[in-house]
Protein backbone atom coordinates (compact mmCIF):
# COMPACT_ATOMS: atom_id res chain seq x y z
CA UNK A 1 0.00 0.00 0.00
CA UNK A 2 1.67 3.23 -1.64
CA UNK A 3 0.77 5.44 1.56
CA UNK A 4 1.64 3.60 4.55
CA UNK A 5 4.14 6.30 6.35
CA UNK A 6 7.43 4.43 6.47
CA UNK A 7 9.10 4.40 10.13
CA UNK A 8 9.75 8.34 10.94
CA UNK A 9 13.24 7.42 12.62
CA UNK A 10 12.31 10.31 14.93
CA UNK A 11 13.33 10.02 18.35
CA UNK A 12 10.82 9.11 20.49
CA UNK A 13 12.11 12.01 23.21
CA UNK A 14 11.19 13.87 20.25
CA UNK A 15 7.52 12.56 19.25
CA UNK A 16 6.85 13.40 22.83
CA UNK A 17 7.48 16.82 22.96
CA UNK A 18 6.76 17.31 19.36
CA UNK A 19 3.40 15.40 19.57
CA UNK A 20 2.59 15.22 23.47
CA UNK A 21 4.00 18.60 24.24
CA UNK A 22 5.93 16.69 27.11
CA UNK A 23 9.58 17.38 28.02
CA UNK A 24 10.39 14.27 30.06
CA UNK A 25 9.36 10.70 30.47
CA UNK A 26 8.13 9.17 33.67
CA UNK A 27 9.57 6.15 35.17
CA UNK A 28 10.13 3.11 33.10
CA UNK A 29 8.16 4.86 29.78
CA UNK A 30 11.52 5.49 27.73
CA UNK A 31 13.21 1.62 28.78
CA UNK A 32 9.28 0.41 27.66
CA UNK A 33 9.14 2.63 24.58
CA UNK A 34 12.55 1.90 23.01
CA UNK A 35 12.05 -1.82 23.53
CA UNK A 36 9.19 -1.84 21.83
CA UNK A 37 10.69 0.33 18.67
CA UNK A 38 13.20 -1.90 18.61
CA UNK A 39 10.29 -4.50 17.59
CA UNK A 40 10.51 -6.51 21.19
CA UNK A 41 7.59 -7.47 23.04
CA UNK A 42 6.53 -5.96 26.80
CA UNK A 43 3.91 -6.72 29.79
CA UNK A 44 3.58 -3.25 31.30
CA UNK A 45 2.43 -3.26 34.75
CA UNK A 46 2.21 0.13 35.76
CA UNK A 47 -0.70 1.49 38.14
CA UNK A 48 -3.36 4.14 36.71
CA UNK A 49 -2.32 6.92 36.01
CA UNK A 50 1.32 6.25 35.67
CA UNK A 51 1.35 7.39 31.62
CA UNK A 52 0.94 3.69 30.29
CA UNK A 53 -0.99 5.28 26.93
CA UNK A 54 2.02 6.77 25.60
CA UNK A 55 3.71 3.36 26.25
CA UNK A 56 2.46 2.20 22.91
CA UNK A 57 1.13 5.24 21.76
CA UNK A 58 4.68 6.77 20.72
CA UNK A 59 6.33 3.40 19.11
CA UNK A 60 3.59 3.23 16.89
CA UNK A 61 4.18 6.33 15.65
CA UNK A 62 7.62 5.78 15.17
CA UNK A 63 7.38 2.47 13.48
CA UNK A 64 5.97 1.93 10.16
CA UNK A 65 2.80 1.19 9.56
CA UNK A 66 -0.52 1.19 11.87
CA UNK A 67 -0.32 0.43 15.95
CA UNK A 68 -3.71 -1.77 16.67
CA UNK A 69 -4.93 -0.96 20.12
CA UNK A 70 -7.17 -3.64 21.76
CA UNK A 71 -9.20 -1.92 24.49
CA UNK A 72 -12.44 -3.20 25.84
CA UNK A 73 -13.51 0.48 26.89
CA UNK A 74 -15.63 0.66 24.28
CA UNK A 75 -17.32 3.75 25.66
CA UNK A 76 -14.48 5.61 26.00
CA UNK A 77 -12.75 4.56 22.37
CA UNK A 78 -14.25 8.24 20.89
CA UNK A 79 -12.97 10.21 22.77
CA UNK A 80 -9.09 8.66 23.06
CA UNK A 81 -9.62 9.20 19.37
CA UNK A 82 -10.64 12.36 19.27
CA UNK A 83 -8.14 13.21 22.24
CA UNK A 84 -5.15 11.96 19.99
CA UNK A 85 -6.62 13.87 16.95
CA UNK A 86 -6.59 16.92 18.54
CA UNK A 87 -3.08 16.56 18.64
CA UNK A 88 -2.44 15.53 15.15
CA UNK A 89 -2.54 11.77 15.06
CA UNK A 90 -4.09 9.72 12.58
CA UNK A 91 -6.58 7.93 14.26
CA UNK A 92 -9.67 5.95 14.48
CA UNK A 93 -11.09 2.80 15.93
CA UNK A 94 -13.63 0.21 14.92
CA UNK A 95 -16.28 -1.45 17.57
CA UNK A 96 -19.91 -2.46 17.87
CA UNK A 97 -21.35 1.00 18.25
CA UNK A 98 -20.75 1.91 14.17
CA UNK A 99 -22.88 1.12 11.99
CA UNK A 100 -21.53 -0.95 8.44
CA UNK A 101 -20.86 2.88 7.05
CA UNK A 102 -19.02 4.14 9.38
CA UNK A 103 -17.10 0.66 9.75
CA UNK A 104 -16.63 0.49 6.00
CA UNK A 105 -14.92 4.01 5.99
CA UNK A 106 -12.38 3.39 8.97
CA UNK A 107 -11.21 -0.01 7.33
CA UNK A 108 -10.92 1.92 3.77
CA UNK A 109 -8.42 4.13 5.99
CA UNK A 110 -6.17 1.22 7.63
CA UNK A 111 -6.36 -0.43 4.81
CA UNK A 112 -4.38 2.04 2.93
CA UNK A 113 -2.24 2.93 5.64
CA UNK A 114 -3.68 6.08 6.59
CA UNK A 115 -4.10 5.32 10.44
CA UNK A 116 -0.87 5.81 13.05
CA UNK A 117 -3.92 4.47 15.41
CA UNK A 118 -6.57 1.77 15.10
CA UNK A 119 -8.52 0.52 19.17
CA UNK A 120 -10.02 -2.40 18.05
CA UNK A 121 -12.79 -3.80 20.99
CA UNK A 122 -11.87 -7.32 21.33
CA UNK A 123 -15.17 -8.84 20.19
CA UNK A 124 -14.43 -7.63 16.74
CA UNK A 125 -11.74 -10.48 16.48
CA UNK A 126 -14.55 -12.75 16.71
CA UNK A 127 -15.40 -11.50 12.92
CA UNK A 128 -13.15 -13.41 10.38
CA UNK A 129 -13.72 -10.27 8.40
CA UNK A 130 -11.59 -8.50 10.75
CA UNK A 131 -8.50 -10.86 10.57
CA UNK A 132 -9.14 -10.38 6.80
CA UNK A 133 -8.87 -6.90 7.28
CA UNK A 134 -5.82 -6.76 9.28
CA UNK A 135 -3.64 -8.73 6.98
CA UNK A 136 -4.44 -5.83 4.11
CA UNK A 137 -2.83 -3.38 6.04
CA UNK A 138 0.53 -3.21 7.84
CA UNK A 139 0.35 -3.10 11.57
CA UNK A 140 3.33 -2.00 13.33
CA UNK A 141 2.78 -3.11 16.79
CA UNK A 142 -0.24 -4.87 18.97
CA UNK A 143 -1.06 -3.11 21.91
CA UNK A 144 -3.36 -4.99 24.58
CA UNK A 145 -4.68 -2.41 27.40
CA UNK A 146 -6.36 -3.93 30.22
CA UNK A 147 -4.63 -7.13 29.77
CA UNK A 148 -5.42 -8.40 33.07
CA UNK A 149 -9.05 -9.01 30.92
CA UNK A 150 -6.91 -12.10 29.65
CA UNK A 151 -7.06 -13.90 33.06
CA UNK A 152 -9.48 -16.31 34.31
CA UNK A 153 -8.02 -16.15 37.64
CA UNK A 154 -8.32 -12.39 37.32
CA UNK A 155 -11.19 -10.16 38.68
CA UNK A 156 -12.25 -8.53 35.16
CA UNK A 157 -11.99 -11.96 32.97
CA UNK A 158 -13.21 -10.74 28.97
CA UNK A 159 -13.40 -14.29 27.39
CA UNK A 160 -13.05 -12.22 24.04
CA UNK A 161 -9.76 -11.50 25.21
CA UNK A 162 -8.69 -15.41 24.93
CA UNK A 163 -8.91 -14.87 21.43
CA UNK A 164 -5.33 -12.59 21.36
CA UNK A 165 -3.52 -15.48 21.21
CA UNK A 166 -3.96 -15.83 17.60
CA UNK A 167 -2.52 -12.05 16.80
CA UNK A 168 0.95 -13.44 17.73
CA UNK A 169 0.29 -17.05 15.60
CA UNK A 170 -0.48 -14.70 12.76
CA UNK A 171 1.35 -12.40 13.08
CA UNK A 172 4.66 -13.49 14.75
CA UNK A 173 6.81 -10.16 13.74
CA UNK A 174 4.79 -8.20 15.14
CA UNK A 175 5.53 -6.75 18.50
CA UNK A 176 3.11 -7.02 21.33
CA UNK A 177 2.75 -4.46 24.64
CA UNK A 178 0.73 -5.83 26.97
CA UNK A 179 -0.50 -3.47 29.79
CA UNK A 180 -2.19 -3.37 33.06
CA UNK A 181 -2.61 -1.08 36.18
CA UNK A 182 -3.61 -4.71 38.20
CA UNK A 183 -2.11 -7.54 38.39
CA UNK A 184 -1.40 -10.16 41.40
CA UNK A 185 1.52 -11.99 40.41
CA UNK A 186 -0.61 -15.38 39.80
CA UNK A 187 -2.55 -12.96 37.28
CA UNK A 188 0.71 -11.35 35.99
CA UNK A 189 1.73 -14.75 35.24
CA UNK A 190 -1.35 -15.59 33.79
CA UNK A 191 -1.60 -12.53 31.46
CA UNK A 192 2.50 -13.63 29.86
CA UNK A 193 0.79 -17.43 29.52
CA UNK A 194 -2.28 -16.76 27.54
CA UNK A 195 -1.22 -13.90 25.36
CA UNK A 196 2.41 -16.48 25.02
CA UNK A 197 4.76 -13.22 25.30
CA UNK A 198 7.34 -16.29 26.46
CA UNK A 199 10.06 -13.86 25.06
CA UNK A 200 8.87 -10.48 26.44
CA UNK A 201 10.33 -8.27 28.70
CA UNK A 202 8.34 -7.45 31.78
CA UNK A 203 8.31 -3.97 33.32
CA UNK A 204 6.67 -3.67 36.81
CA UNK A 205 6.36 -0.24 38.24
CA UNK A 206 5.62 0.54 42.01
CA UNK A 207 1.84 0.17 42.79
CA UNK A 208 2.39 2.34 45.65
CA UNK A 209 0.29 5.44 45.58
CA UNK A 210 1.95 7.85 48.50
CA UNK A 211 0.13 10.47 48.21
CA UNK A 212 -3.33 8.26 49.27
CA UNK A 213 -4.81 7.82 52.78
CA UNK A 214 -6.15 4.13 53.02
CA UNK A 215 -9.01 4.07 55.45
CA UNK A 216 -11.42 1.82 56.16
CA UNK A 217 -13.63 2.00 58.87
CA UNK A 218 -16.59 -0.06 60.60
CA UNK A 219 -19.93 0.75 59.30
CA UNK A 220 -22.57 1.88 61.36
CA UNK A 221 -24.43 4.92 59.95
CA UNK A 222 -22.76 4.52 56.23
CA UNK A 223 -24.48 7.98 54.86
CA UNK A 224 -23.96 10.28 58.02
CA UNK A 225 -20.34 9.02 58.02
CA UNK A 226 -19.49 9.74 54.65
CA UNK A 227 -21.57 13.18 55.32
CA UNK A 228 -19.20 13.62 58.47
CA UNK A 229 -15.92 12.93 56.63
CA UNK A 230 -17.06 15.13 53.46
CA UNK A 231 -17.56 17.96 55.79
CA UNK A 232 -15.09 17.70 58.13
CA UNK A 233 -12.40 17.21 55.39
CA UNK A 234 -13.38 16.99 52.22
CA UNK A 235 -15.63 20.07 52.01
CA UNK A 236 -16.01 21.93 47.97
CA UNK A 237 -13.25 19.23 47.13
CA UNK A 238 -14.08 16.73 43.82
CA UNK A 239 -14.97 12.93 44.63
CA UNK A 240 -16.32 10.03 44.01
CA UNK A 241 -18.71 7.98 46.14
CA UNK A 242 -19.02 4.06 45.14
CA UNK A 243 -22.61 2.19 45.74
CA UNK A 244 -22.91 -1.19 44.69
CA UNK A 245 -26.64 -1.17 43.77
CA UNK A 246 -28.40 1.51 41.37
CA UNK A 247 -30.94 2.24 44.32
CA UNK A 248 -28.10 2.81 46.82
CA UNK A 249 -26.56 4.99 44.28
CA UNK A 250 -29.70 7.53 43.72
CA UNK A 251 -30.59 7.46 47.86
CA UNK A 252 -27.13 8.19 48.58
CA UNK A 253 -26.89 11.16 46.04
CA UNK A 254 -30.27 12.79 47.20
CA UNK A 255 -29.33 12.51 50.69
CA UNK A 256 -25.90 14.64 49.80
CA UNK A 257 -27.86 16.78 47.54
CA UNK A 258 -30.52 17.42 50.13
CA UNK A 259 -27.28 17.88 52.71
CA UNK A 260 -25.92 20.42 50.64
CA UNK A 261 -23.57 18.79 49.27
CA UNK A 262 -23.37 18.93 45.18
CA UNK A 263 -23.35 16.08 44.33
CA UNK A 264 -25.02 13.85 40.99
CA UNK A 265 -25.68 9.92 40.54
CA UNK A 266 -24.04 7.82 38.08
CA UNK A 267 -25.10 4.52 37.11
CA UNK A 268 -26.12 2.37 33.73
CA UNK A 269 -29.74 2.67 34.54
CA UNK A 270 -29.56 6.29 33.66
CA UNK A 271 -30.49 8.14 30.72
CA UNK A 272 -27.16 8.00 28.48
CA UNK A 273 -27.90 11.60 28.12
CA UNK A 274 -27.88 12.47 31.51
CA UNK A 275 -24.94 9.65 32.49
CA UNK A 276 -22.93 11.47 29.62
CA UNK A 277 -23.70 15.15 31.13
CA UNK A 278 -23.22 13.73 34.81
CA UNK A 279 -19.64 12.62 33.90
CA UNK A 280 -18.81 15.74 31.75
CA UNK A 281 -19.88 18.10 34.77
CA UNK A 282 -17.69 16.30 36.91
CA UNK A 283 -14.53 16.57 34.83
CA UNK A 284 -15.56 19.93 34.23
CA UNK A 285 -16.28 21.66 37.30
CA UNK A 286 -14.70 21.67 40.92
CA UNK A 287 -15.96 20.32 43.51
CA UNK A 288 -18.54 17.93 42.10
CA UNK A 289 -19.23 14.75 44.15
CA UNK A 290 -20.24 11.81 41.87
CA UNK A 291 -22.14 8.89 43.59
CA UNK A 292 -21.97 5.92 41.40
CA UNK A 293 -21.70 2.15 40.38
CA UNK A 294 -18.47 1.02 39.60
CA UNK A 295 -19.50 1.48 35.64
CA UNK A 296 -18.30 5.04 36.57
CA UNK A 297 -14.33 5.67 36.61
CA UNK A 298 -12.39 3.41 33.82
CA UNK A 299 -10.16 5.55 31.59
CA UNK A 300 -11.06 8.95 33.78
CA UNK A 301 -8.71 11.13 33.79
CA UNK A 302 -9.34 13.77 36.50
CA UNK A 303 -6.20 14.86 38.19
CA UNK A 304 -7.50 16.14 41.25
CA UNK A 305 -9.95 13.42 42.80
CA UNK A 306 -9.38 14.24 46.46
CA UNK A 307 -11.71 11.39 47.29
CA UNK A 308 -12.71 7.95 46.48
CA UNK A 309 -15.33 6.65 49.02
CA UNK A 310 -16.68 3.65 49.53
CA UNK A 311 -19.71 2.69 51.35
CA UNK A 312 -20.00 -1.39 50.00
CA UNK A 313 -17.31 -4.07 50.45
CA UNK A 314 -15.44 -4.12 46.64
CA UNK A 315 -15.54 -7.66 45.34
CA UNK A 316 -11.60 -7.60 45.05
CA UNK A 317 -8.30 -6.30 46.02
CA UNK A 318 -7.82 -5.48 42.53
CA UNK A 319 -11.01 -3.30 41.74
CA UNK A 320 -10.60 -1.25 45.14
CA UNK A 321 -7.32 -1.00 44.27
CA UNK A 322 -8.59 0.72 40.95
CA UNK A 323 -11.49 2.34 42.08
CA UNK A 324 -9.29 3.85 45.05
CA UNK A 325 -6.62 4.75 41.99
CA UNK A 326 -8.68 7.20 40.54
CA UNK A 327 -8.23 9.68 43.81
CA UNK A 328 -4.93 11.69 43.42
CA UNK A 329 -3.57 11.65 40.01
CA UNK A 330 -2.09 14.88 40.39
CA UNK A 331 0.35 13.57 43.42
CA UNK A 332 -1.87 15.67 46.29
CA UNK A 333 -3.05 14.01 49.21
CA UNK A 334 -6.15 12.50 48.72
CA UNK A 335 -8.32 10.14 50.66
CA UNK A 336 -9.52 6.40 50.36
CA UNK A 337 -12.09 5.52 52.46
CA UNK A 338 -14.16 2.75 52.87
CA UNK A 339 -17.12 1.63 55.45
CA UNK A 340 -17.41 -1.82 55.81
CA UNK A 341 -19.78 -3.67 58.06
CA UNK A 342 -20.77 -7.72 58.37
CA UNK A 343 -23.65 -6.86 55.99
CA UNK A 344 -21.09 -6.30 53.20
CA UNK A 345 -19.86 -10.11 53.73
CA UNK A 346 -23.27 -11.46 54.22
CA UNK A 347 -24.39 -10.01 50.63
CA UNK A 348 -21.37 -10.90 48.52
CA UNK A 349 -21.51 -14.33 49.85
CA UNK A 350 -24.85 -14.48 48.77
CA UNK A 351 -24.12 -13.39 45.72
CA UNK A 352 -21.34 -15.68 44.86
CA UNK A 353 -23.44 -18.35 46.14
CA UNK A 354 -26.32 -17.41 43.36
CA UNK A 355 -23.80 -16.54 40.77
CA UNK A 356 -23.69 -18.06 37.10
CA UNK A 357 -21.00 -20.22 36.41
CA UNK A 358 -19.35 -23.42 37.61
CA UNK A 359 -17.98 -24.13 41.07
CA UNK A 360 -14.24 -23.39 39.92
CA UNK A 361 -16.26 -19.67 39.08
CA UNK A 362 -17.79 -19.46 42.11
CA UNK A 363 -14.13 -20.61 43.76
CA UNK A 364 -12.43 -17.29 42.31
CA UNK A 365 -14.98 -15.02 43.49
CA UNK A 366 -14.82 -15.98 47.20
CA UNK A 367 -11.31 -16.05 46.75
CA UNK A 368 -11.02 -12.36 45.62
CA UNK A 369 -13.82 -11.43 48.53
CA UNK A 370 -11.53 -13.09 50.80
CA UNK A 371 -8.17 -11.48 50.02
CA UNK A 372 -10.75 -8.24 50.55
CA UNK A 373 -11.76 -9.02 53.17
CA UNK A 374 -8.19 -9.59 54.70
CA UNK A 375 -7.55 -6.15 53.64
CA UNK A 376 -10.49 -4.84 55.86
CA UNK A 377 -9.31 -6.93 59.18
CA UNK A 378 -5.98 -6.53 59.17
CA UNK A 379 -4.56 -4.98 62.25
CA UNK A 380 -1.27 -3.99 60.07
CA UNK A 381 -0.61 -0.88 57.43
CA UNK A 382 -2.93 -1.43 54.83
CA UNK A 383 -0.43 -0.21 52.64
CA UNK A 384 2.14 -3.06 53.20
CA UNK A 385 -0.85 -5.63 52.75
CA UNK A 386 -2.21 -4.18 49.49
CA UNK A 387 1.34 -3.98 48.06
CA UNK A 388 1.82 -7.77 49.30
CA UNK A 389 -1.09 -8.38 47.44
CA UNK A 390 0.15 -7.42 44.40
CA UNK A 391 3.49 -8.93 45.07
CA UNK A 392 5.82 -5.46 46.15
CA UNK A 393 7.05 -5.57 49.53
CA UNK A 394 6.91 -2.70 51.40
CA UNK A 395 7.45 -1.05 55.47
CA UNK A 396 4.58 0.87 57.18
CA UNK A 397 3.48 3.57 55.62
CA UNK A 398 2.49 6.00 58.56
CA UNK A 399 -0.86 7.52 56.15
CA UNK A 400 -3.19 5.13 56.62
CA UNK A 401 -5.67 3.90 59.53
CA UNK A 402 -3.97 1.44 60.59
CA UNK A 403 -0.45 3.34 60.62
CA UNK A 404 -2.57 6.60 62.48
CA UNK A 405 -4.44 4.82 64.78
CA UNK A 406 -3.38 1.37 65.51
CA UNK A 407 -6.34 -1.08 65.77
CA UNK A 408 -7.54 -2.28 68.88
CA UNK A 409 -5.81 -5.93 69.19
CA UNK A 410 -5.94 -8.98 71.57
CA UNK A 411 -3.32 -11.66 71.25
CA UNK A 412 -4.59 -14.59 69.67
CA UNK A 413 -1.72 -16.68 69.92
CA UNK A 414 -2.89 -19.60 71.81
CA UNK A 415 -6.08 -19.58 70.61
CA UNK A 416 -5.03 -19.88 66.96
CA UNK A 417 -2.48 -22.70 68.00
CA UNK A 418 -5.60 -24.69 69.41
CA UNK A 419 -7.19 -24.28 66.60
CA UNK A 420 -4.42 -25.31 64.63
CA UNK A 421 -3.18 -28.15 66.43
CA UNK A 422 -7.38 -29.15 66.44
CA UNK A 423 -6.74 -29.04 62.66
CA UNK A 424 -3.89 -31.17 62.77
CA UNK A 425 -5.32 -33.90 65.00
CA UNK A 426 -7.84 -34.59 62.01
CA UNK A 427 -5.64 -34.32 59.17
CA UNK A 428 -4.33 -37.58 60.77
CA UNK A 429 -7.70 -39.20 59.84
CA UNK A 430 -7.69 -40.63 55.61
CA UNK A 431 -9.91 -38.73 53.44
CA UNK A 432 -12.02 -36.85 56.21
CA UNK A 433 -12.05 -33.06 56.33
CA UNK A 434 -13.05 -30.84 58.23
CA UNK A 435 -15.00 -27.45 57.80
CA UNK A 436 -15.06 -24.45 60.71
CA UNK A 437 -18.17 -26.42 62.44
CA UNK A 438 -16.27 -29.42 62.84
CA UNK A 439 -13.08 -27.47 64.43
CA UNK A 440 -15.12 -25.11 67.10
CA UNK A 441 -17.50 -28.16 68.58
CA UNK A 442 -14.78 -29.88 69.16
CA UNK A 443 -12.47 -26.95 70.80
CA UNK A 444 -16.02 -26.52 72.69
CA UNK A 445 -16.22 -29.91 73.58
CA UNK A 446 -19.48 -30.38 72.14
CA UNK A 447 -20.69 -33.89 71.42
CA UNK A 448 -22.55 -33.12 68.44
CA UNK A 449 -23.59 -36.28 66.23
CA UNK A 450 -20.97 -35.58 63.72
CA UNK A 451 -18.57 -35.12 66.50
CA UNK A 452 -19.35 -38.82 67.83
CA UNK A 453 -19.62 -40.40 64.50
CA UNK A 454 -15.77 -39.57 64.17
CA UNK A 455 -14.68 -40.39 68.12
CA UNK A 456 -13.50 -36.50 67.89
CA UNK A 457 -14.53 -36.46 71.87
CA UNK A 458 -12.19 -38.55 71.98
CA UNK A 459 -9.04 -36.46 70.80
CA UNK A 460 -6.66 -34.17 73.06
CA UNK A 461 -8.00 -31.09 72.10
CA UNK A 462 -11.70 -31.82 72.55
CA UNK A 463 -13.21 -29.10 75.06
CA UNK A 464 -9.94 -26.99 75.12
CA UNK A 465 -10.99 -23.96 73.99
CA UNK A 466 -14.18 -23.29 75.85
CA UNK A 467 -12.60 -19.40 76.79
CA UNK A 468 -14.31 -17.97 73.56
CA UNK A 469 -17.63 -18.45 73.14
CA UNK A 470 -19.07 -20.13 69.32
CA UNK A 471 -18.83 -16.39 67.81
CA UNK A 472 -15.12 -15.71 68.88
CA UNK A 473 -13.73 -18.49 67.32
CA UNK A 474 -15.60 -18.11 64.04
CA UNK A 475 -13.58 -14.41 64.22
CA UNK A 476 -10.64 -16.09 64.74
CA UNK A 477 -11.14 -18.73 62.42
CA UNK A 478 -12.48 -15.78 59.26
CA UNK A 479 -8.89 -13.60 60.82
CA UNK A 480 -6.41 -16.55 60.62
CA UNK A 481 -7.67 -17.10 56.68
CA UNK A 482 -7.73 -13.46 56.55
CA UNK A 483 -3.63 -13.52 57.37
CA UNK A 484 -3.19 -16.20 55.65
CA UNK A 485 -2.41 -18.67 58.42
CA UNK A 486 -5.49 -20.60 57.35
CA UNK A 487 -6.97 -21.84 54.02
CA UNK A 488 -10.12 -23.34 53.00
CA UNK A 489 -10.25 -25.86 50.25
CA UNK A 490 -12.43 -27.38 47.96
CA UNK A 491 -16.27 -26.70 47.59
CA UNK A 492 -17.20 -27.70 51.70
CA UNK A 493 -14.94 -25.31 53.03
CA UNK A 494 -12.45 -27.09 54.37
CA UNK A 495 -9.93 -26.26 56.77
CA UNK A 496 -6.25 -26.75 55.82
CA UNK A 497 -2.83 -25.37 56.97
CA UNK A 498 -0.54 -23.23 55.15
CA UNK A 499 3.22 -23.02 55.49
CA UNK A 500 2.39 -20.12 57.79
CA UNK A 501 0.57 -22.03 60.11
CA UNK A 502 3.31 -23.95 61.09
CA UNK A 503 5.30 -21.48 62.23
CA UNK A 504 2.52 -20.37 64.65
CA UNK A 505 2.22 -23.88 65.79
CA UNK A 506 5.82 -24.29 66.17
CA UNK A 507 5.65 -21.19 68.64
CA UNK A 508 7.67 -19.25 66.38
CA UNK A 509 5.20 -16.41 65.35
CA UNK A 510 2.16 -14.28 67.29
CA UNK A 511 -1.29 -14.18 65.90
CA UNK A 512 -2.32 -10.13 66.58
CA UNK A 513 -6.09 -10.48 65.87
CA UNK A 514 -8.39 -7.67 65.58
CA UNK A 515 -10.92 -6.96 68.25
CA UNK A 516 -14.88 -7.28 67.19
CA UNK A 517 -17.00 -6.56 70.13
CA UNK A 518 -19.98 -6.79 68.63
CA UNK A 519 -20.41 -8.97 65.42
CA UNK A 520 -23.84 -10.83 65.40
CA UNK A 521 -23.09 -14.78 65.68
CA UNK A 522 -24.57 -15.95 62.90
CA UNK A 523 -23.93 -13.36 60.24
CA UNK A 524 -20.12 -14.38 60.89
CA UNK A 525 -20.77 -17.93 59.85
CA UNK A 526 -18.49 -19.24 56.88
CA UNK A 527 -20.68 -21.16 54.08
CA UNK A 528 -19.66 -24.57 54.38
CA UNK A 529 -18.12 -23.78 57.59
P1 LIG B 1 -2.63 5.24 32.56
O1 LIG B 1 -3.15 4.72 31.24
O2 LIG B 1 -1.41 4.52 33.01
O3 LIG B 1 -3.67 5.35 33.62
P2 LIG B 1 -2.31 7.63 31.06
O4 LIG B 1 -1.59 7.07 29.91
O5 LIG B 1 -3.76 7.94 30.88
O6 LIG B 1 -2.13 6.71 32.33
O7 LIG B 1 -1.54 8.91 31.56
C1 LIG B 1 -1.98 9.61 32.69
C2 LIG B 1 -1.76 11.09 32.51
O8 LIG B 1 -0.38 11.38 32.58
C3 LIG B 1 -2.23 11.58 31.16
O9 LIG B 1 -2.85 12.83 31.33
C4 LIG B 1 -0.95 11.72 30.36
O10 LIG B 1 -1.05 12.67 29.35
C5 LIG B 1 0.04 12.11 31.44
N1 LIG B 1 1.42 11.71 31.10
C6 LIG B 1 1.83 10.49 30.74
N2 LIG B 1 3.15 10.47 30.52
C7 LIG B 1 3.59 11.72 30.76
C8 LIG B 1 4.88 12.36 30.71
N3 LIG B 1 5.99 11.68 30.37
N4 LIG B 1 4.94 13.66 31.03
C9 LIG B 1 3.83 14.34 31.39
N5 LIG B 1 2.61 13.82 31.44
C10 LIG B 1 2.48 12.51 31.14
ZN1 LIG C 1 0.16 2.35 56.85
Amino acid sequence: PGRVRDATGEKPLDVLARVFGYDAFRGEQQEIIEHVVAGGDALVLMPTGGGKSLCYQIPALVRRGTGVVISPLIALMQDQVDALRALGVRANFLNSTQDLDERRLVEAEFASGELDLLYLAPERLRVPATLDLLNRGTISLFAIDEAHCVAQWGHDFRPDYLQLSQLHERWPDVPRIALTATATPATHQEIASRLKLDEARHFVASFDRPNIQYRIAPKNEPKKQLLDLLRSEHAGDAGIVYCLSRASVEKTAQFLVDSGIDAVPYHAGLDARVRAANQSRFLREDGLVVVATIAFGMGIDKPDVRFVAHLDLPKSVEGYYQETGRAGRDGLPSTAWLAYGLQDVVQQRKMIDGSEGDAEHRRRLTAHLDAMLALCETVECRRVRLLAYFGQESGPCGNCDSCLTPAKSWDGTIAAQKLLSTIVRLKRERNQKFGAGQIIDILLGKKTAKVIQFDHDALSVFGIGTELREAQWRGVVRQLLAQGLLAVEGDYGTLVLTEASKEVLGGGREVPLRSEPERPVKAATRSGG
